[in-house]
């Protein structure tokens, strides 16, 4: 069965229940094998919003790719997101940051997420659920490290 990689975040209201709500939803498309902590840190691209909650699971999964990427954005309207700007404040998102060792490259879809390898607040919860993304998180530099906690 393929194993995806997802990416939580929120950071709207309640931040770390709509993660938490999210990842018991994934539940419902496969098998959750490991999730992280929840993280939190600084908002990231547009900075003046609240911070963010983030999060990562491995999910083992029947849905090929595209249809696992249709599969989370019915769970984001269904978890009652609205669309706003780019960066911007959402209730949840979800991102396939990676697809067993799937490479694609098409319109609407990039695997790995295009964004994976330098952005702290999604390699810090996936190096925690996964020991091959440890080199890549390490490679960051300190200070983006250290802006992502780990929430208590
Ligand atoms: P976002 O606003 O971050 O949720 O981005 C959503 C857009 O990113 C959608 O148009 C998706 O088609 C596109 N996208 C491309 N690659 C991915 C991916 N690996 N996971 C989630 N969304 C993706």
């Amino acid at each position: 069965m393929p194993l995806a990689r997802i990416g939580l975040g929120s950071n709207v209201g309640d931040a770390a229940a709509h993660v938490r709500d999210g990842m018991a939803a994934l539940a419902r498309l496969g098998s959750v094998t490991a999730q992280s902590r929840l993280y939190r840190s600084p908002a990231w691209g547009v900075t003046d919003q609240a911070p963010f909650i983030n999060a990562a699971v491995l999910l083992e999964t029947a849905l090929a790719a595209r249809e696992l990427l249709t599969a989370l954005q019915a769970l984001e309207v269904e978890l009652g997101r609205v669309a706003t700007y780019r960066w911007g404040p959402r209730v949840i998102d979800l991102d396939i940051l990676a697809y067993d060792d799937a490479c694609i490259r098409e319109p609407g879809l990039s695997v790995p997420h295009e964004r994976l390898f330098e952005r702290a607040f999604a390699l810090a919860p996936l190096a925690e659920i996964d020991a091959a993304y440890g080199a890549a998180y390490q490679a960051l530099p300190a200070a983006e490290r250290a802006a992502v906690v780990a929430v208590p």
